[in-house]
């Protein structure tokens, strides 16, 4: 009963054998985006049984999960419903109703990460306090109720100055960056006021951004995958490379720090730690993604085990898989829609056209079902014998002159 985009509102069938592959829990997951589609692929091989909930038709995941249950993922009783037929619950998205998950765990539904995770980490500014809490290292942060308090912040942390949404924030939609006082009211105001809930972090003075994504299994065993590098273009990650090319020294701290972050939440499952490098080699926290993350996708041609595999394993109970990379370097390059409608999709098309014939390139297209600009809508990965030959291949991708006269 594989769901169709014809017949997404089919059940699972009763009469089908109770195997399940590797695993007879039905893994459900709260969104059907790119990550959803993802999970699924990894499931197909191990024929473990995927359901996604996701109000969107013909999301991303939709025509690669076992099942597909259209509905919101914030409504309380349509996760219920939902929660009645898995085995399972976890979740591609952070931005989902934590107290029905905290509901279901007191009814006995078994959720990865725990609804305690979620609600940590989809508020930023709780997410701050914990870790905080925890010694983790992070750029120092305050919550602003009011214009008196961000001028307050201003004059404690100095310009320019990082204001952020507590919630619902992704791709940098939801951080405003005042340069100075006098740009505090348009950046709260870009941002919706302070009835959204602010707070402000201390501008950190990064020389490069990198990511741990951490796997810890329902036995609590923590594996950590290669640091890797993150570049980012207006806030979206845009470029990943793995390894990073840091000192040993970086790598090792920044691979403490994230294990320590992981280890300070509740539940199985992989996770993404964004990281700021400083000048002077010390690691910041940014943020804790608790799911698969845009920066672990090379691992799928990569590494042993992908994240999305190694998500699969956690929630489901079987042992992690070797986290290790199998090729010396890979390059991951986010395609986003560079404009609305046809001309977006021709535009990516021909870089795809072009990455056909890169050695050692893969392609991910997310068969979105409309073109938005600046939306991620697949990504390359390129693997190779070293991070300079992945990137000279990238750049020949990227520029077309130079492709075409090769
Ligand atoms: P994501 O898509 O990763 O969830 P997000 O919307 O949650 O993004 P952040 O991760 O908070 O946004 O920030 C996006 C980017 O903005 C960071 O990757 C970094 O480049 C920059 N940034 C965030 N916080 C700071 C800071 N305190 N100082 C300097 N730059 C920052
Ligand atoms: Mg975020
Ligand atoms: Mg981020």
């Amino acid at each position: 009963c594989r769901a169709t985009r014809d017949s997404q509102e089919t059940s699972p069938r009763e009469d089908e054998s109770p195997i399940h592959g590797l695993s007879e829990t039905i893994v459900g997951v709260l969104g059907g985006g790119q990550l959803g589609r993802m999970l699924c692929q990894a499931a197909s091989q191990m024929a473990i049984k995927v359901m996604v909930l996701d109000p969107q038709q013909n999301c991303p995941a939709s025509a690669l999960a076992y099942h597909h249950m259209v509905g919101s993922f914030d409504d309380s009783a349509t996760v219920e419903e939902f929660a009645k037929r898995c085995g399972v619950l976890t979740v591609e998205i952070e931005h989902v109703d934590a107290t029905t998950l905290e509901r279901l765990e007191q009814q006995g539904v078994d959720c990865h990460p725990k609804a305690s995770t979620i609600r940590i980490i989809q508020d930023k500014y709780l997410q701050k306090v914990h870790f905080s809490q925890h010694d983790i290292p992070l750029p120092e942060f305050m919550q602003i109720d009011d214009f008196e308090g961000a001028k307050r912040a201003g004059n404690l942390f100095g310009y320019p100055l990082m204001i952020k949404s507590k919630r619902l924030a992704y791709d940098g939609r939801g951080n405003a960056v005042a340069k100075s006082e006098e740009e505090l009211s348009s950046a709260i105001a870009v941002l919706g006021g302070f009835d959204r809930g602010l707070y402000v972090e201390k501008w950190a003075p990064f020389v490069k951004e990198l990511a741990v994504i951490v796997a810890r299994g329902r036995d609590n065993s923590i594996l950590c995958y290669p640091v890797v590098e993150t570049i980012h273009r207006e806030n979206i990650c845009h470029i990943v490379k793995s390894p990073a090319n840091v000192s040993w020294k970086v790598q090792r701290l920044a691979t403490d720090v994230a294990y320590k972050a992981v280890s300070s939440l509740h539940g199985a499952g992989v996770f993404a730690v964004e990281l700021f490098l400083t000048e002077d080699d010390q690691i910041l926290l940014n943020e804790v993604a608790p799911r698969p993350h845009n920066s672990g996708h090379h691992t799928i041609e990569s590494c042993y085990t992908s994240q999305f595999e190694q998500h699969l394993r956690a929630v489901v109970g079987l042992p992690l898989g070797d986290p290790s990379m199998k090729t010396s370097a890979a390059i991951m390059y986010n395609l986003l829609g560079e404009d609305e409608g046809d001309r977006g999709f021709f535009l990516a098309q021909q870089l795809i056209g072009r990455a056909l014939g890169i050695p050692g390139a893969t392609i991910h297209w997310y068969d979105k079902p409309e073109m938005r600009k600046q939306r991620k809508v697949g990504h390359i990965t390129i693997v190779g014998p070293s991070g300079a030959d992945v990137e000279k291949r990238l750049d020949s991708l990227l520029n077309k002159e130079r492709f075409d006269s090769q």
